[in-house]
């Protein structure tokens, strides 16, 4: 495999970008220089929606567009920051109305609809906790969240609520009040519900922001369950120095940005870098209400003038499936940056962007709990196909091995497995595991916090994907990295996705099984399979090379796109399957 630095081609650079010298942000970077990028408020306080929207919305800024909502076979609408000001503030009325005390927690089940936006930035401004809920989830999962977060306050759709909160309200004592946006000709108020715009039409637009301190809670968020069951984590208003400074540093956010980000608010990418980071900005943003769609978001990249576009692997691959051709059918002179973040980059994804939008893919790596962008490619820096990139300023990582004691050892030669972490002390750093205070605990060792993931970094600092811890796959005394298999079999021409995993074998502890996903054209069989064997052969060796292929229709994901590769591997093995309620297809 190719993994030598790309240069990013010429022209891209068409704007210097916010962070010109690594090395030197690096050296000099404290987290308290951040807060010169926010407002705050008096006497030391902060509030997270304050430095997103309020204080944007006083004066000629305030009619700067801060968000784009658009829907197949209706126009576009646009708010500025001042109607989301407004907007927000109304939702706020509405909470003190409720009587929703500073702490208490607000929850959301709904797509991507102007009601969500003004619930979020409501809700942190009355200074009660907010938790999203993707709103694919079926009835369990959502009882499962609304009930483990004593959540007070839902807001959903009349459609959503029948389906999916209407059967399981009993068993939620603690949820006194529903919201519900209604549906054109979609018939009375459900029972027990009271009307989201009635509430906010009899509110008032004139809310003060409470005076948050710093360290209060602020956001709950349920992780993507990829390796278990999800984990409510906790973070603090603080955390918006950590948006703000990642949004410069790696996606690169400057002013009269369009930015696209691509996740779902369901999520905590979706809440992070696609309502928080960009509002904290000053920049204005698409919010896409439909699905993915390979030409339709060619068109929106296209004719919405987007310069950063933060996505992710899943996507990229299934741009991928739908072929290089189709992203020729337009062009793109306003993109100017691209991120992913979720899930392994495929070195193949960074090049193919390239050769699909003229610009490479910066990989960034973060989870639910570090809250914001940890590890990352910048437009300052070539890319290293297939690495992560190196960590924000501000944030030490280190390769640690855990000890038998509770220590652990720092791994310092270049190129050496062991657990990605991070020194603690980051504002956006969760505070703490819902209800789960000893799983929290469990994460430092030794001043730094186990992130749970494997990887390496080279020689020249760059950090490299292997696995999550419980995903590598120890082989005849090797540690194989199911990502770099599944790298090398998306470099075959009929690969378009690919899930690995060790099962046991006598011998060798365990052997390499691969689930492979064809593009469109490719037929499974033997043939086919002799060849994709050869192929990993050939570039990974045969101790690292899958002893067996099987094509898959689909892949079992995460609803978040991640593949789940436990769900594979309890399948292969007819293992119990654990917690599905995040599997995609499934509510
Ligand atoms: P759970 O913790 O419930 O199993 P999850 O870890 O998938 O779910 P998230 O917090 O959404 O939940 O995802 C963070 C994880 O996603 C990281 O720990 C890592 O394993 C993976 N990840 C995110 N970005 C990257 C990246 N750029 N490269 C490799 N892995 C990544
Ligand atoms: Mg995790």
């Amino acid at each position: 495999m190719d993994w030598s630095p790309i240069a990013k081609p010429r022209g891209a650079l068409r704007r210097e970008p916010c962070l010109m010298d690594y090395e030197q942000a690096r050296r000099d970077f404290t987290w308290g220089q951040a807060n010169n990028w926010l407002s705050g408020l008096r006497g030391g306080a902060l509030n997270m929606a304050f430095e997103a929207v309020d204080r944007y919305a006083a004066g000629a800024s305030g009619e700067r567009l801060a968000i784009r909502f658009l829907a197949r076979g209706a126009p576009s609408a646009d708010l500025s920051f001042r109607d989301l000001a407004d907007a927000s503030h109304r939702f706020a009325n509405v909470l003190s109305r409720l009587g929703v005390q500073r702490g208490e927690r607000v929850a959301t089940l709904m797509g991507r609809v102007p009601a969500l936006y003004a619930t979020v930035l409501g809700t942190l401004a009355e200074g009660a906790v907010y938790c999203p809920l993707f709103s694919a989830f079926g009835p369990e999962p959502v009882r499962a969240r609304l009930s483990l977060g004593s959540v007070r306050v839902l807001v959903t759709t009349d459609l959503l609520y029948r389906r999916k909160v209407a059967p399981i309200r009993d068993q939620l004592p603690q949820l006194e009040h529903v919201l519900v946006v209604r549906t054109p000709g979609a018939g009375d108020l459900p029972a027990g519900t009271a009307d989201f715009e009635v509430a906010m039409n009899t509110a008032s637009t004139e809310f003060a922001a409470v005076h948050t301190a710093p360290d209060d809670y602020a956001l709950l968020h349920f992780t993507s369950g990829t390796t278990g069951q999800p984990k409510g984590v906790l973070h603090v208003h603080a955390a918006v120095s950590a948006h703000v400074a990642t949004a410069r540093w790696v996606l690169d956010l400057q002013a009269g940005d369009v930015y696209w980000c691509t996740a779902d608010p369901g999520w905590v990418t979706g809440i992070s870098y696609g309502v928080i980071a960009p509002l904290a900005c000053g920049v204005g943003m698409i919010v896409d209400r439909e699905e993915f769609d390979a030409p339709r978001w060619y068109e929106i990249l296209d004719t919405e003038r987007v310069t950063v576009w933060y996505t992710a692997p899943t996507a990229i691959r299934m741009l991928m499936k739908a072929g290089v051709e189709l992203a020729r059918t337009r062009t793109y002179p306003a993109l100017r940056h691209l991120a992913s973040v979720g899930e392994p980059l495929n070195p193949e994804a960074v090049v193919w962007g390239v050769a699909a939008l003229g610009l490479p893919f910066h990989d960034t790596w973060w989870q639910t709990e570090t809250g914001a962008i940890m590890i990352a490619n910048y437009a300052c820096m070539p890319i290293r196909p297939g690495s992560m990139g190196r960590p924000v300023p501000g944030i030490e990582a280190g390769i640690v091995r855990p000890r038998e004691d509770d220590g652990v050892d720092v791994v310092e030669a270049a190129g050496e497995v062991g657990e990605l972490a991070l020194r603690p002390g980051w504002p956006s750093m969760f505070r703490g595991y819902l209800n789960e205070e000893a799983r929290y605990r469990k994460c430092f060792r030794g001043g730094w916090y186990l992130s749970g993931d494997l990887a390496q970094r080279d020689a020249d600092g760059y950090y490299w994907f292997v696995g999550r811890t419980d995903d590598v796959i120890k082989a005849a005394g090797h540690l194989i990295s199911p990502f770099e298999v599944e790298s090398a079999l998306m470099t075959h021409p009929a690969v378009s996705q690919a899930g690995v995993i060790g099962i046991p074998d006598p011998i060798a502890g365990s052997v390499v099984k691969a689930f492979v996903e064809l593009k469109s054209g490719y037929e499974a069989g033997e043939a086919l399979q002799r060849e994709l064997l050869a192929h990993a052969r050939r570039l990974l060796g045969v101790a690292v090379a899958p002893r067996e292929i099987a094509f898959a229709a689909q892949l079992p994901r995460t609803r978040s796109g991640k593949i789940m590769r436990r769900l594979l591997r309890a399948r292969e093995l007819g293992l119990p399957e654990g917690d599905l309620s995040t599997l995609e297809g499934d509510s």
